[in-house]
């Protein structure tokens, strides 16, 4: 049998159905590990090796780059075909694919080039100063998320609402920008498809070409396409092109960037009338895990409604841990990691998922600590981030300020109006008098002299405010007072980079506590090689250090690390699943959000169906984050799944009850600080028996904050559940 033949035997019936439906279009609706990805890959391979069609005349289109080479793979270990000319990528990637080849009716030059996100954002401010805006009042990155949330609806400056000034001036932006983008013959990423699918639609002949060509059109990952690229599929779609469309709603986790479930309604509508094809078997997981998915993601509303069973037998139970900190949580992961390794298992099979890109730290720390080899995927490394870097950009200047490095990457971060050509002539200055760029500040001449005496005075002032102050304290007083977190505030995905930010806060904490040095700034004798260095030096070496290339290797055997959302459509052995706390996990800004806990929830079902073998769940009693300490709330989805699947390794605290609904606007957990004084509380302490006027007999919970400020989780049982009182304004009594 050849591998085609092979892979057409396993399938199921339905799959068999689908795979081999006869010239009309079809939505495949279906739960996680169903085969969605699978039924594409060998429909194509059927396609053509019944030489139904050629490759060419095949269009297959998916969201990441991982995705779209793991098809090609896929297609590839079954047919023996040159998947080269095929158009089988993702969305930018065909849309580039298309303009390249029409750049002439697209109006672009033959070598146009791309703007990454971080290129559109230089080319937006370069336009503002040109421009002479406030860019106080107009953020660059704020301009940067208008004219791409006007592309992704398909929108030109024309037709933009004009209502008030702000709009106007908006508008008016937009305008130049895409001047100086033609002007410079570049694309950002949404012009890619608002261009491909314009140049498509007010050209016939050419709209007419593609319809015939493409007598097939694929789709995965249906669930997360937005109005534009449904806008697109539908323009090269002709009469007789025929259109598979595959996805699951119960995995739709790009609501916030626009993306639409409605779709799919609209295109069994439109399209796949009478095809409408559920495939229920999961082939992935064993029961415990697809049992404990299952019944989380069923306490959804408005789902499509699907049943996914599996006859591989229940398999091992979902192991929950409860730790007593992140520290320990990370241990743990990592004790577990080594034993499968041990016991065979390969590194690549092993996925450790987190909510949010800051919890990595403590993981990727314990790996490294471990010498076990691991690549973290959709992002970069904890200490290689952007945001991070510019942090110990401005410690380094503390630390050295002649270290031109860091000197040169904040100089003017946040922009302080330093420009390039401020920066030159400083330049020249150094080598003139063979100084750093700091030394050189003094003779610095022009308009920008000024503002350059203005930086080395903040650093100086940074300096100075900073000599007494612990180092997680200093580490946290420069980031505030370097304006980086003023200005992640102002960005759309800010608030990951200020998480980050004050992670390393905790970063510096726990590399006080483990190099065991004193908590005050006072030198340090160094035993190695008799140097004097400070916390601080010794912090920012071994920030250095770690941002090395412990990151393994292209292609060798690594534990994958990456965020839930980066999971989509991959599978693993042995899956972790970090920090299931209220707040963390679903996270706090989903609580207040219109079906925010829905999609939460649709991200915890995404992120345990990738297990195959092996699901860990954990959660850390107290955790560092945000450069805070935070006291978990064992996470609502826990409550949320079948006990006979769960196996506690830690004893079940039996005074978390589950949460309930009444209670939502008490869910967010708020945060202690790390300096807090755990005994001024009120009078209050864990354990006590209390009484509320409202809520009834109960008992403190956990304590947080102090004085004034001191406010008690208590749980009241029942529906009530557990309640954050601030003690200044509830009136609890003590029973
Ligand atoms: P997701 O929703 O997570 O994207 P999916 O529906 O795309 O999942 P696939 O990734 O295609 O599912 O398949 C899941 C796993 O099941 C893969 O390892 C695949 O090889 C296997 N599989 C699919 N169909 C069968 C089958 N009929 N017999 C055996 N294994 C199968
Ligand atoms: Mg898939």
């Amino acid at each position: 049998m050849t591998p085609f033949e092979q892979q057409m035997s396993r399938l199921n019936p339905t799959q068999l159905q689908a795979v081999t439906l006869p010239s009309q279009s079809a939505l495949v609706l279906a739960g996680a590990g169903s085969g969605k990805t699978s039924v594409l890959t060998t429909r194509m391979a059927w396609l053509i090796s019944t030489g139904q069609v050629t490759p060419q005349s095949i269009l297959a289109v998916t969201f990441t780059n991982k995705a779209a080479k793991e098809m090609m793979t896929r297609l590839s270990s079954l047919l023996p075909i040159n998947t080269r000319g095929m158009w089988v990528g993702t969305f930018h990637g065909l849309c580039n694919r298309f303009l390249r080849a029409h750049y002439r009716d697209a109006n672009l030059p033959q070598a146009f080039q791309i703007l990454d996100t971080a290129d559109q954002l230089s080319s937006i401010k370069r336009l503002l100063k040109a421009m002479n805006i406030d860019t106080e009042k107009f953020q660059p990155k704020q301009v940067q998320y208008f004219i791409n949330g006007a592309k992704e609806e398909g929108l030109r400056p024309a037709d933009c609402d004009t209502g008030d000034f702000f709009q106007r001036k908006m508008v008016e932006i937009y305008v130049a920008y895409e001047a100086q983008c033609q002007r410079e013959g570049v694309v950002d990423f949404p012009e890619l498809l608002l261009r491909a699918y314009e140049v498509l639609s007010k050209n016939d002949a050419l709209r007419a070409h593609y319809q015939a060509r493409f007598a097939h059109i694929l789709i995965d990952e249906f669930q997360d396409t937005n109005n534009l690229q449904y806008a697109w599929i539908k323009l090269l779609a002709g009469q007789n092109t025929v259109l598979m469309a595959v996805g699951d709603d119960d995995q739709s986790i790009y609501a916030f960037r626009g993306a639409r479930v409605e779709n799919m309604r609209l295109f069994e509508a439109e399209f796949a009338k009478n095809n409408l094809i559920k495939l229920e078997q999961n082939y992935r997981s064993f029961g415990h895990i697809l049992d404990a998915a299952n019944e989380l993601i069923s306490q959804n509303t408005n789902r499509l409604g699907k049943d996914l069973w599996t006859d591989k037998g229940h398999g091992e139970p979902v192991r929950i841990y409860e730790a007593a900190s992140d520290f320990s949580e990370a241990q743990f992961v990592i004790e577990e990691i080594k034993a499968q390794i041990n016991e065979g298992q390969m590194r690549r099979d092993i996925a450790v998922l987190y909510r949010a890109n800051a919890q990595s730290r403590v993981i990727e720390h314990g790996l490294f600590n471990a010498g076990i080899p691991y690549r973290v995927y959709g992002g970069l490394r904890f200490f290689e981030r952007a945001e991070v870097k510019h942090a110990l950009s401005y410690l380094r200047l503390l630390d050295n300020p002649h270290d031109d490095t860091a000197f040169i990457r904040v100089v003017n971060f946040p922009a302080r109006g330093i420009g390039a050509r401020t920066l030159e002539l400083l330049q020249d200055a150094a080598r003139l008098h063979n100084c750093s760029l700091w030394s050189a500040v003094p003779f610095a001449t022009g308009s920008g002299a000024a503002k350059l005496m203005g930086f080395t005075r903040m650093i100086d002032a940074l300096r100075f405010d900073t000599q007494h102050l612990p180092l997680p304290e200093l580490v946290d007083h420069v980031i505030a007072h370097s304006t980086l977190i003023a200005h992640y505030k102002n960005e759309k995905e800010g608030q990951d980079r200020i998480e980050n930010l004050n992670e390393l806060v905790n970063a510096a904490a726990a590399f006080t506590q483990i190099e065991g040095h004193a908590s005050d700034a006072t030198a340090l004798q160094s035993d190695t090689d008799n140097t004097i260095i400070t916390p601080l030096a010794g912090f920012l070496s071994h920030a250095a250090l770690e941002a090395g290339d412990n990151q393994a290797q292209a292609g060798q055997d690594a534990v994958q690390l990456m965020t839930v959302h980066a999971a989509k459509g991959l599978e693993f052995k042995t899956v972790f699943i970090l920090g299931l706390e209220e707040g963390l996990f679903p996270h706090e800004n989903s609580l207040n959000e219109q079906g925010g806990v829905e999609e939460e929830r649709r991200l915890m079902y995404v992120a345990i169906t990738r297990a195959q073998d092996r699901l860990y769940m954990t959660l850390a009693q107290q955790r560092m984050l945000h450069g805070q300490t935070r006291y978990g709330i064992k996470s609502r989805f826990l409550d949320e799944l079948p006990e006979a699947s769960l196996k506690w390794l830690t004893p079940r605290a039996s005074v978390y009850t589950a949460w309930d609904n009444t209670a939502s606007e008490v869910a967010t957990p708020s945060f202690g600080s790390y300096k807090k004084d755990e005994n001024n509380t009120m009078g209050f302490r864990v354990g006590q028996a209390v009484h509320h006027a409202k809520f009834g007999d109960g008992v403190v919970v956990k304590l947080e904050g102090s004085g004034e400020d001191t406010r008690a989780y208590v749980n009241f049982g029942g529906s009530y559940g557990i309640k954050c009182l601030a003690l200044n304004v509830a009136k609890l009594e003590v029973k």
